[in-house]
């Protein structure tokens, strides 16, 4: 009898859906004692079944799946079809329209949804170009610092030969002041009361309204 090329439906006894087929020869390698069982590729996480697939083990997080991005990526049975174990990746989708790749053993592990990436940064929107008419303003002059005008300098004689000289041109400078006003109190006092006084005089001398009154 030849048993090499049959294949044989085996099914495992933790869950109905454990079914695989494989070669009588090869499941006879397996057992060499009749207490031996064949390795289930369904317990062993080899062949996706109710008991292992995404839509069962975590049907939250097979909510999220994203049938057209998932068809596009040759995942076509759906979430029943991927081993929860799988290290390959699955896309999902949220209800904001955000769209992303994730690993099916990580989102299996990790408690709760898995959030979006955080979205590219949008490149600064280009600033209006608002015409500013740049009125090129003068600045005011600052006004210079109103300095007094520095104070003569006293006399410091540096010798007395200078000194003597110094008070002598002093002197001079003094006289010459000293007649000029003078000069013009003259010119001041002298021609103005002298126009005065011959009418005054006249007038108080009294000869000629003596002689007058007399004659
Ligand atoms: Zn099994
Ligand atoms: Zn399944």
């Amino acid at each position: 009898m030849k048993t090499s090329n049959v294949n044989v439906w085996f099914t495992c006894e933790i869950a109905t859906d454990h079914k695989w087929l494989m070669p009588l020869q090869e499941a006879f390698k397996q057992i060499s004692s009749p207490d031996d069982r064949l390795s289930c590729p369904c317990c062993a996480g080899l062949k996706v079944c109710a008991s292992n697939c995404l839509e069962n083990v975590r049907p939250d997080l097979a909510g999220m799946w994203s049938f057209e991005k998932n068809v596009e990526a040759g995942l076509k049975d759906g979430p029943g079809g991927v081993l929860a174990k799988s290290d390959g990746m699955f896309w999902v989708e949220n209800g904001e329209g955000r769209v992303w790749e994730v690993k099916v053993r990580k989102a299996v592990g990790t408690p709760g949804l898995p959030i979006p990436p955080p979205l590219p940064v949008p490149p600064p929107a280009p600033k209006p170009e608002v015409e500013e008419k740049k009125i090129t303003e003068v600045p005011a002059p600052t006004p210079a610092p109103i300095s007094a005008p520095a104070p003569a300098p006293l006399h410091s004689p540096t010798s007395p030969e200078e000194d003597k000289k110094w008070k002598q041109k002093f002197t001079k400078t003094i006289n010459a002041l000293k007649f000029a006003s003078g000069f013009k109190a003259i010119m001041g006092l002298g021609f103005g009361k002298k126009k005065k006084k011959p009418t005054e005089i006249k007038f108080e001398s009294g000869d000629e309204g003596e002689e007058k009154g007399r004659a």
